[in-house]
């Protein structure tokens, strides 16, 4: 039999773990809640030490995503990923910011070459960013895969603004704890 469908879904506990009506106008608020994310991906075991979230002009949350890579068996389910496809289902629209932006992504590490990609094309103006892609390689022993040698400078060339190490050493740390575990979800 064929598959016809797709069902990726978000774990239950972030409809109690995260406020929708929040204010997260300040960089650093979004950051926080993007690593808050990881940690209890981890603390729940219900996916890899990641966490992405997306906001609106206003700082109003469009939606979340967490690594869910293990329990879904899909390569797909990267945390900025599943932040995309659900603010995209949300709105009704494949390009976040076709009604207007900025919309900033913030995420727990530095996109992988797919999440990298897919940011290009998913309508966003504005990339936070907090443990670098050598943290993630080093600290939890993930290849982020083949990435343009001027990264950042190919996303400003298309209109999106990233801002790095926000936060670093707590999604640092919460890439360490993962590992720390020994066990791949
Ligand atoms: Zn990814």
């Amino acid at each position: 039999m064929l598959y016809a469908q797709v069902h990726l879904t978000l774990p239950a506990w972030v409809h109690e773990a995260v406020d929708p009506a929040a204010d997260y106008r300040d960089d650093d608020a979004k950051m926080a809640l993007a690593i808050r994310l990881s940690a209890l991906n981890v603390r729940h075991g219900s996916g890899g030490p990641f966490g992405a979230a997306l906001f609106n002009a206003e700082g109003r949350l469009l939606g979340v995503g967490v690594n869910r890579v293990v329990p879904h068996s899909s390569s797909i389910a990267h945390a900025e990923m599943m932040a995309f496809a659900t603010s995209q289902q949300r709105l009704q629209q494949y390009r976040l910011n076709a009604a207007g932006g900025p919309v900033t992504l913030a995420t727990s590490s530095q996109p992988c070459c797919m999440c990298y990609g897919a940011s290009v094309w998913a309508g966003i103006d504005r990339l936070l960013i907090g443990a670098r892609a050598e943290d993630v390689e080093s600290l939890a022993g993930f290849d982020e895969g083949p990435l343009p040698a001027d990264w950042r400078g190919e996303l400003v060339k298309r209109g999106i603004e990233v801002i790095t190490d926000l936060r670093r050493d707590e999604a640092r740390a919460v890439l360490a704890e993962y590992a720390r575990g020994g066990v791949v979800y």
